[in-house]
């Protein structure tokens, strides 16, 4: 028995990543789930979990729609959608507690008021909360460093047909991982995926991004790095969102105690 397990509040608890939240929080005894939000007039709000997700029955949690004022959760983790994402980075600021966004397709205004939440409370909002992603983003940047922007780059990523944003926010981090381990300021492009309209043939400050949507595949990202005559193929395959929820979950943990501010799952797993 944890002594003092960290108390947490899912959002987005009925959605794909939530309920694999809530599965993996009710397993581990270092965390206590305190609140479950969902979106407002969504079947699952105003009933106990245990009904409406199968769970214990002792767990005594009631899905909510707002977090409130006098909330007893230590850490809030979102799985939701962009705006309502920065919403809750906003709540989170005003009530004091670190929050650990995964939502991606974040943009404008929206990622602004996640920056000033920072300013407040300690934040982490990482595309991809898997291990092996932050890996990945660790050798695709050495390896651009390596061979130098004599190679071509191009960036593959394939998702379920359900996912809203393209490309992924995994993808994107990807093109920064290669834009690091070249010269960041040499003036590169992405070009997100290729049709007869873009006339003219591919050019050196050119890094093509490419999204493919099909049936339920939880998550896959390729980056190829070619010239003539070889080619390296780095890539990572999701089998299951499990992956990404006990990184978040490990995040989590991490954050509690920590100042204000913006934090990455690399120093959460200690690449940085
Ligand atoms: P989903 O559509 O299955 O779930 C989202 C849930 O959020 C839904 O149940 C929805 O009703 C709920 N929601 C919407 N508005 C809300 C509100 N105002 N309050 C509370 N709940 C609200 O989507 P998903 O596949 O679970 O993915 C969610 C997000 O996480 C997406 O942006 C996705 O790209 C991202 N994602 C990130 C990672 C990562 O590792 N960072 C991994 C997988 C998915």
């Amino acid at each position: 028995m944890v002594m003092n397990p960290t108390r947490i509040c899912i959002a987005g608890v009925a959605g794909r990543m939530g309920q694999c939240l809530l599965a993996l929080t009710l397993k581990d005894p270092e965390l206590k789930l305190v609140e479950a939000l969902e979106r407002r007039g969504h079947k699952w709000v105003g009933h106990h979990l245990s009904e409406v997700a199968g769970v214990e029955k002792g767990l005594g949690v009631v899905v909510d729609s707002d977090l409130h004022h006098e909330s007893t959760a230590q850490v809030f983790i979102d799985f939701t959608e962009p705006v309502t994402a920065s919403f809750h980075a906003k709540v989170c600021a005003d009530l004091k507690i670190p929050i650990i966004i995964g939502t991606t397709g974040v943009v404008g205004d929206e990622k602004d008021r996640i920056a000033r939440a920072a300013e407040h409370i300690p934040v982490i909002h990482a595309p991809n909360f898997s291990v092996g992603v932050n890996v990945l983003f660790k050798l695709v940047e050495q390896a651009a460093e390596a061979l130098g922007d004599s190679y071509d780059v191009e960036i593959v990523e394939a998702h379920h047909n359900q996912k809203e944003d393209a490309p992924s926010g995994t993808a994107l981090r990807l093109y920064q991982s290669v834009l690091k381990g070249f010269e960041p300021n040499a003036g590169y492009t992405a070009v997100h995926g290729r049709s007869s309209f873009n006339r003219g043939v591919r050019t050196k400050k050119e890094i093509g991004i490419h999204a493919i949507r099909m049936a339920d595949v939880v998550g896959e990202h390729t980056v190829y790095f070619a010239i003539g005559g070889e080619r390296i193929e780095l890539t990572h395959k999701a089998s299951s969102r499990d992956t990404f929820a006990r990184g978040a979950l490990r995040a989590a943990k991490w954050i509690v105690g920590k100042d204000p501010g913006m934090y990455t799952m690399a120093q959460v797993l200690g690449l940085e």
